[in-house]
């Protein structure tokens, strides 16, 4: 277990060095793991010339031609009864460096590991980093977006996923041996499959090979991105309260035309009340709450402000609007820039752009990649205090 995660580490420590060293100067990417697939009862893996390892029997096998390998995960779990932690129960590689889960290619390996629950199996995908990104990109951004949008995009989803890797985050958080680094969904970041990647991604990702955004004191922390900002970008803290060094809300008013125009949602008094219920109990709230709330009044808001200003029965209660986001969520939500307005029966919230709106705005990245600005000009206006560093 030990010994997988240091050879990992090991690979992507280390094979920069020697790719300095060598004379052909061959720069392997670093391997990613990507959880492809969660609580599964069944795995079904297809591929040419497959080799099936089994770990807890060491047993390996050969197949030739093309052949499915079939995982119940219900006989493999009954091993996982006890334990609390995830075992790798295989790994899964051909010849061609292709290999089929659920009818969708994938480059690199897969492993299939119980979950830690121990009732189902997750699958994972083990693939160079250049080629994870040259996939990501079409899930991400869009194939056919300018080039220098994709290569911002690239450096940006390829720092997220370094510092996932070099911090070990899933399995610290687990507080066992994960098998994976990050996982491809919205909590992370959505990568893609084989043939979601095209010339143009191909091409983003490899012309920035190893490059990442570091803070200004060269630390690998984690770079984020949102579809669209609507005007203004803003800080880790004042979405999820984690202090980030580097990090500063810039102006963008590029987005502007780009994308979806600004949004208009209702939300009624009770939803707002059953709110400040849930707060209360969450101990968000600087003031006690008393069970009556029928007089809930609101102090004018604006939308470059990230609080506002409540009064229950004449007590004060400032909520942040990223908890408000938070409680709600993404649809009466769309973004953390927004104002809310009281009118009688409820609140009307009017916001700008989509997403959370921390770092790198892709519609902003789009405009002014259309204006001619390259990918380090557009990064350096989104993470201005960050510095641009070739890893490998
Ligand atoms: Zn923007």
């Amino acid at each position: 277990m030990e010994a997988q995660k240091s050879s990992r580490m090991l690979k992507l420590f280390f094979i920069p060095l020697i790719a300095v060293l060598s004379v052909q100067n061959v720069q392997a990417s670093p391997v990613v793991s990507v959880r492809i697939g969660k609580s599964l009862k069944n795995i079904n893996v297809t591929g040419t010339d497959l080799k099936r390892h089994l770990l807890f029997s060491n047993d390996t096998k050969n197949y030739s031609g093309k052949k499915t390998v079939k995982f119940n995960c219900e006989t493999f779990t009954t091993l996982n009864k006890q334990r609390n932690t995830p075992i790798l129960l295989a790994t899964l590689e051909s010849p061609t460096g292709l290999l089929s889960y659920g009818n969708t290619k994938y480059q690199g390996m897969f492993k299939v590991i119980t979950n830690s629950r121990g009732d189902s199996c997750d699958i994972i995908n083990e693939i160079p980093m250049e080629d994870y990104i040259s996939t990501l990109l079409n899930k991400e951004m869009n194939s056919k977006w300018p080039a220098e949008a994709l290569k911002a995009q690239a450096v940006a989803a390829r720092s997220y996923a370094i510092h996932k890797m070099t911090s070990q985050q899933v399995s610290k958080e687990l507080g066992s041996e994960a098998y994976y680094d990050l996982e491809s969904s919205e909590k992370h970041q959505v990568g893609g499959a084989f043939f979601d990647a095209t010339k143009s991604t191909i091409a983003a990702s490899y012309a920035t090979k190893g490059e990442v955004l570091v803070t200004g004191t060269g630390q690998v922390r984690p770079v984020f991105f949102h579809a669209k900002c609507g005007g203004k970008t803003l800080r880790p803290d004042q979405v999820w309260h984690n202090k980030e060094d580097s990090y500063q809300s810039v102006n963008c008013p590029f987005c502007h035309n780009i994308g979806p125009k600004g949004w208009a949602k209702v939300i009624g008094t009770d939803r707002i009340k059953s709110f400040f219920r849930w707060a209360s109990d969450k101990k968000i709230l600087q003031e006690k709450l008393e069970s009556d709330l029928s007089s809930i009044v609101m102090v004018p808001d604006n939308i470059d402000r990230f609080t506002v200003n409540f009064y229950i029965n004449d007590r004060p209660y400032i909520i942040e609007k990223a908890v408000l986001r938070r409680y709600f969520g993404n649809v009466v939500f769309p973004s953390n820039s927004f104002s809310l307005e009281m009118k009688k029966g409820g609140f009307v919230i009017y916001g700008e752009g989509l997403g959370h709106g921390v770092g790198l705005c892709q519609m902003g990245a789009f405009a002014l990649a259309k204006r001619g600005w390259s990918y380090k000009k557009i990064l350096a206006h989104y993470f201005p205090d960050h510095v641009l560093k070739k890893m490998y």
